[in-house]
């Protein structure tokens, strides 16, 4: 339903993109992720696929075109079909049909690139990719890697590195992970992709507490959460949520390992990207309201506080 938002409400769109860009991102992917026929198809409203792609499309290189000193780059993307079938060669047309109608409407709107994201078969990445390539445009291409039976590897049984270095030979731009993963569990696949690939490496986790137990978002539990049986699914991760500072880590790690498009997926706030930006050596827009805890009242150290509140007092 949440896709509606960018009919009905397309300012509350236009706010999130610039508290985004406040926060340091450089690209302004547009709201169109998932909304593509098939999901649109199984919610009843395909009949709204192109007004709501374009208009997403159209807010994002409004948003973008407000900040012309920011040099922004305005990104399109296409996703995970959830119909390809490896053994069923239909599945294929279709979803190469829904890749180009979707790569048409963002190469109209005028985007820069395109992201296709949160795949999780190599081939269905393939054809995504082979859709932007045809359509003359940059691809970046991120997989997401589950943890299923056969371990971290695509659907495919592809390790995420061999997985990167069939997309780069196949002409992507850009290769690397989206989604399912916290940062710790997506930076462990890092290493062996960049030294598999030489073209830029990509690394967008989601900021949630993923761990080896739980390597992706998707059945984690939360044993802090006893209202649902800790089965959290993609609605109740709050208790599992990463804090600014380890989203700045990841990033500070990510350039030390010349990985080189650096965000975040599902979850993210703009807080978040604001500290990877900073750990990156930035200063983006929302520095200027970056918190100085250094005059906080219990936390802080400086000599206007009042010494009554020191964490001595207050320390349990
Ligand atoms: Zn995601």
């Amino acid at each position: 339903m949440y896709r509606n938002v960018v009919l009905e409400h397309p300012e509350v769109v236009t706010q999130l993109h610039r508290e985004f860009i406040r926060s340091g991102s450089d690209v302004v992917e547009a709201f169109t992720y998932y909304g593509h026929r098939e999901k649109l198809k199984l919610i009843g409203k395909e009949h709204l696929l192109e007004s709501l792609q374009t208009n997403a499309l159209k807010i994002a290189k409004a948003a973008a075109d407000e900040f012309p000193e920011l040099n922004l780059m305005v990104a399109g993307n296409v996703a995970n079909t959830n119909i390809y079938d490896p053994a069923d060669k239909q599945s294929h047309i279709y979803c190469q049909k829904m890749f180009e109608e979707q790569i048409g409407w963002a190469k109209d709107a005028g985007v820069d690139f395109v992201i296709a994201e949160t795949i999780n078969w190599t081939g269905e990445a393939q054809i995504a990719l082979k859709a932007i390539k045809d359509a003359g445009m940059i691809a970046v291409v991120n997989l997401a890697i589950p943890a299923g039976p056969f371990g971290d590897k695509t659907r495919d049984g592809q390790s995420a590195s061999e997985a990167c270095k069939i997309l780069e030979d196949h002409g992507a731009d850009v290769v690397g992970l989206n989604c399912y993963r916290g940062p710790t569990m997506m930076k462990k696949l890092l290493p062996e992709i960049r030294k598999s690939v030489s073209c830029h490496v990509a690394a967008l986790p989601v900021p949630f507490r993923t761990n080896e137990q739980y390597p992706t978002f998707m059945y984690i539990k939360d044993e802090g959460c006893d209202c649902i049986d800790g089965n959290v699914s993609h609605i109740a991760l709050d208790g599992l949520t990463c804090t600014r500072f380890e989203m700045g880590n990841f990033a500070k790690d990510c350039a030390e390992m010349n990985v080189n498009f650096i965000g975040i997926c599902c979850g993210a706030d703009p807080h978040h990207v604001r500290e990877m930006a900073v750990s990156l050596g930035r200063k983006p827009i929302a520095y200027k309201y970056y918190p100085d805890m250094n005059k906080h009242f219990a936390y802080g150290n400086d000599k206007q506080l009042k010494e009554i509140n020191d964490s001595k007092y207050l320390k349990p």
